[in-house]
């Protein structure tokens, strides 16, 4: 029998982005045409996404953290709002929020999926809540009925940090074709990039033309030289270089998503039914419907304050890449520092502790899932 956990085999990532020829020649193209910043290729680009969005106005930026933070500026969100998110997420979530100069409120998770715990967020609304920012972990969405229902009722805007989620659904309907304010992003790890970037699906054309101002300095024009700021804005635009890289990926993106489903189901199946009683360890949502399987994380079971470096170490020495998504928010000296600490979202902290973050990208293929699998369960399983 081969031995699968072989440190002799090459070192398999946990994520790496895939850029076939005809993408690389597209840049080339563009930075032999004499116009590399935005230009028709980003148009193109917005155009695509705005039909794969079932005709809601797109506008791209240069990541998809500025994104969120513009979505909160046009909804008029600032000082003395308070706006609602998860624990478990990137930083970026909730430094938006700090960003606009609204307040942090934090809502605990759910254990089984991971993200925001829909009770434990209107729990936490209170009259100066203004908006949401729920986040799909890993692609998974949030019960989106519930969700904007929830909104409706208090009157909340919604930025659905879907950075994850490009390809995701929900009871069939795209993630970013329906619903509010819908953050994309284009980072290098992401389903589909554009070395960095994002995307923002928008309620109106009123909206999409604010967002073109705030992602540079404000600025709008008319006539041959006519120009006016009466934004604040900053300096947000996507290239065509960009734009050419997220055209040749957003192509592939059903076979991106179909691949990293396939992936994701022979995780379990090579796991098995009996891996969670044997190795301690929690297995994502199987869901194969709505999540475009961004991520396939694992929670450890807990073995002390080192679990999860000792196991990701372990992993390395097997040449089996790991990483983890993420650390608690609150828990941040940033954070801290507004008041935050240790007990108070329970789930998050301690999922935040143990969560790892399995090998998952579309050059990956079944044999590099046994071999995953093969060094998790060696570790795990004793
Ligand atoms: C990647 C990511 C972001 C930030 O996107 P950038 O393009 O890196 O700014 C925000 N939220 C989540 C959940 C992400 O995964």
């Amino acid at each position: 029998m081969t031995n699968i956990t072989s440190p002799s085999l090459p070192f398999l990532p946990f994520s790496k982005p895939t850029i076939d020829e005809a993408t690389i020649a597209a840049v080339g193209d563009v930075l032999r045409s004499g116009w590399i910043t935005s230009g028709p290729k980003v148009q193109a680009f917005e155009a695509q996404l705005s039909g794969y969005f079932g005709g809601r106005p797109v506008r791209t930026f240069n990541s998809g953290t500025c994104t969120m933070e513009i979505a909160l500026r046009i909804a008029g969100i600032g000082p003395g709002d308070e706006v609602i998110t998860t624990p478990v997420s990137w930083v970026a979530t909730a430094n938006v929020i700090i960003e606009v100069g609204a307040t942090p409120v934090f809502a605990d998770i759910d254990p089984i999926t991971r993200n925001i715990d829909l009770d434990k967020l209107e729990a936490a609304i209170t009259p100066r809540t203004k908006a949401i920012i729920p986040v799909y972990l890993s692609g998974l969405p949030v019960d989106m009925d519930r969700l904007y229902a929830i909104a409706r009722q208090y009157n909340l805007r919604v930025v659905e940090d879907a950075a994850q989620a490009f390809g995701s659904s929900w009871k069939g309907q795209r993630i970013g074709a329906f619903g509010d304010f819908v953050s994309f992003s284009f980072q290098a790890n992401k389903n589909i990039t554009t070395g960095e970037g994002g995307a923002l699906v928008l309620n109106n054309l009123e909206e999409a033309k604010l967002a073109e101002k705030f992602r540079l300095q404000g600025v709008s024009r008319s006539g041959v030289d006519g120009i006016d700021v009466d934004v604040l804005g900053g300096k947000y635009n996507m290239s065509d270089i960009m734009a050419a890289i997220g055209l040749g990926q957003f192509a592939n993106i059903e076979a991106i998503t179909a691949h990293r489903r396939a992936l994701a189901r022979h995780y379990f199946a090579q796991f098995g039914s009996g891996f969670e009683a044997a190795s301690g360890a929690q297995l994502p949502v199987a869901d194969f419907d709505n999540s475009n399987w961004h991520l396939f994380q694992i929670i450890l079971p807990d073995q002390g304050p080192d679990t999860r470096a000792t196991f990701m170490r372990q992993m390395a020495e097997l040449n089996v890449g790991t990483g983890f998504h993420y650390a608690p928010i609150h828990l941040f000296s940033l954070y801290r520092a507004r008041g935050f600490g240790e007990g108070m979202f329970p789930h998050a902290e301690k999922i935040g502790r143990l969560t790892v973050t399995l090998p998952m990208f579309y050059a990956m293929t079944l044999a590099d899932v046994e071999r995953a699998v093969a060094a998790v369960n060696s570790i795990l399983i004793k």
